[in-house]
């Protein structure tokens, strides 16, 4: 169900992350492909501007550069923003709804182009489900 195939690239069952000064690998574990692809318009994304896939954090490995991983916080500081402090590129985030789960970059997987996606769905950030009344617990 997910994407296989983005341009050229083929997406592997173990696909490796790389930021853009390569200080920081991570191998992702991508059997189905990539995964629930969006956009996200809350402060914080419109500002970042990536695409992000979504990964389980036991398929979600750092190979090398934990020291340069640098972590960003706002509003609520559920979500995890992490980004290289050398080269300042966003590799992947803890998610705020699901905190088991992780965003990644698609354009730091080996080898993709996220122009080649086309459309991607956006997430509506602004009105976040945890900040919608029913889940005000
Ligand atoms: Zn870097």
């Amino acid at each position: 169900m997910g994407i296989k195939t983005i341009g050229p690239t083929t997406i592997n069952a173990k696909h490796r992350l790389i930021c853009h000064c390569e200080a920081v690998e991570i191998e992702l574990d991508l059997p189905d492909g990539v995964v629930d692809a969006r956009r996200c318009d809350c402060s914080f994304c419109r500002r970042r501007g990536a695409i992000a896939g979504t990964i389980s954090e036991n398929g979600f490995r750092i190979v090398k550069g934990v020291d340069h991983i640098k972590r960003y916080q706002f509003g609520t500081k559920v979500a995890e923003h992490f980004f290289c402090d050398t080269c300042g590129i966003y590799t992947h985030h803890r998610r705020r709804s699901f905190p088991n789960l992780f965003g990644y970059n698609l354009g730091c997987l080996e080898g993709v182009n996220p122009f080649d996606l086309g459309e991607v769905p956006v997430f509506d950030g602004v009105n976040h489900p945890s900040d919608r009344p029913q889940n005000n617990k």
